[in-house]
């Protein structure tokens, strides 16, 4: 057992060079890059050339697990109804209540605009047919994920809706994601984990059908395996990068050491790739933290996993919150906490995050769960020009125009004067022989 100390070094910013301060923000999974991309493309490649058979033999080498059948059958299902607990079953429930009350409310609608006498214009929502979901499971199950993608699939519309997720030792499902997926109707669940799960959802086998867009968080593999069928010819979109775990703790003096180190440690229990980082213009706070995660490392059941985390940690020491707001938008974390006085006085600075939680008594661990919230959200810097998921991740906005004589009228000599300067004939008598004007 990894007992060692973890305490990372405090940083402080303005005594750093430009490579030093790059290296400290820089994250974990993105070192071993070109390494995991080498062992995907190998893994998609299997799965393209022996479908199910690649699958079966990849889950008895990655999950150590033997299947002939890759389902989760009915009876699963039913099984699974009952081992659940009454208590986690009425807090997926209760989770999933709040989940769908934020998500529904920020639903896109349709509109239309009359763009000139006879020209209407309009956008039309379509559920996207088929759909992919990957939860996580390899160092813990996540039934919270099943909920924070089959709720807004569900709210899309969308019908073909698979879902993947590595099983157990003993060839199981989590039971608890059982009952999260058939809480949110999805029925078509698979025993898959890994870049192998998202392969065969990109290209389909036998078992898997093929799907439009894939969805979901995963490790390192999972992320670049996403990255990866993207780019086929043919191949399955993605929604966002939503890789290895990350929180940024913006904290001054009247923070509270024990609860700054409480949301650290639930971000580093995630994964020993996950991702922390602690800024603050108050030196003493930042002792304090690190004295508390040594504290409470001793009672953590998966503090193996967080202290491999936290020796890749950031604990950074600014000159004030200003700076400490320009290196969060410069890194664009995951989740950012802010655990400031008068948090929400310092919103309007966040220009790049997936999720913010405002002060000391909205821990991530909300935002993961139940706030309502999604908790897939960009990581790897990709918060700079992505938000987390929503119903809209699942839906396709398609444009319409309808267009009567009286409108052609009105806009075509605008069409015929475009086309005429960029030498595109055949556009300009598209027009111009509506108009007679040919
Ligand atoms: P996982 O399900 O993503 O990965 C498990 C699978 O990884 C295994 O089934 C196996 O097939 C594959 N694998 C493991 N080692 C491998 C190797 N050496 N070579 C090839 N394949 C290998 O589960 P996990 O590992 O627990 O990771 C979950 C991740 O999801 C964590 O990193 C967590 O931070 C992240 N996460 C992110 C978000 C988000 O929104 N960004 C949300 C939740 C979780």
């Amino acid at each position: 057992m990894d007992s060692g100390r973890v305490r990372p070094p405090a940083l402080r910013w303005r005594e750093l060079g430009a490579a030093e301060r790059q290296q400290a923000l820089r994250r974990p999974a993105q070192v071993d890059g070109a390494e995991i991309a080498e062992v995907v493309a190998a893994l998609i490649e299997d799965v393209r050339m022996r479908g199910d058979v690649a699958l079966r033999a990849l889950t008895a080498r990655f999950d150590g697990v033997v299947l002939d059948d890759l389902a989760v059958t009915e009876a699963e299902f039913s099984a699974a109804e009952t081992a659940v607990s009454p208590a986690l079953a009425a807090a997926i429930g209760d989770a999933a209540g709040r989940i769908e009350q934020f998500h529904a409310a920020g639903m896109i609608p349709p509109y239309a605009v009359e763009t000139a006498p006879g020209v209407r214009c309009e956008r039309v929502l379509r559920p996207i047919r088929r759909v992919g979901l990957y939860v996580p499971a390899g160092s813990a199950p996540l039934p919270s994920t099943a909920l924070m993608l089959g709720i807004p699939a569900r709210l899309a519309g969308c019908r073909d809706v698979v879902l993947c997720t590595p099983p157990r030792a003993d060839g199981s499902v989590d039971p608890a994601v059982l009952v999260a997926a058939a809480h949110c109707g999805v029925r078509k669940v698979f025993k898959i984990g890994g870049a192998q799960a998202i392969a065969a959802m990109a290209l389909g086998t036998d078992s898997v059908p093929a799907c439009d867009k894939l969805f979901g968080p995963g490790n390192a593999f999972v992320t670049e395996a996403k990255r990866q069928v993207s780019r086929l010819e043919g191949g399955a979109g993605i929604d966002l990068p939503a890789g290895p775990s990350e929180v940024l703790v913006i904290a001054d003096a009247g923070a509270n050491p024990g609860f700054v180190a409480a949301d650290l440690l639930s971000q580093a229990e995630h994964g020993p790739d996950s991702q922390v980082i602690l800024i603050s213009d108050d030196a003493d706070l930042i002792n304090r933290v690190a004295a508390r995660i040594e504290l409470q490392l001793a009672d953590l059941p998966r503090a193996d996993i967080a202290r491999h985390a936290l020796r890749a940690a950031r604990m950074i020491q600014v000159e004030n919150l200003d700076e400490a707001f320009e290196i969060s938008n410069d890194y664009a974390p995951e989740h950012l906490i802010l655990a400031v006085r008068d948090a929400r006085a310092w919103l309007p600075r966040v220009q790049a995050a997936g999720s913010v939680f405002l002060g000391d008594w909205a821990p991530e661990a909300l935002g993961d769960y139940c706030s309502g919230t999604n908790h897939v959200l960009p990581t790897s810097g990709a918060a700079r020009f992505v938000g987390g998921l929503n119903v809209a991740s699942f839906q396709l906005a398609i444009t319409v125009q309808e267009v009567d004589q009286q409108g052609l009228r009105a806009i075509g000599p605008c069409a015929i004067e475009l086309a005429s300067a960029e030498g595109l004939d055949a556009h300009r008598l598209a027009v111009a022989r509506r108009l007679d004007v040919a």
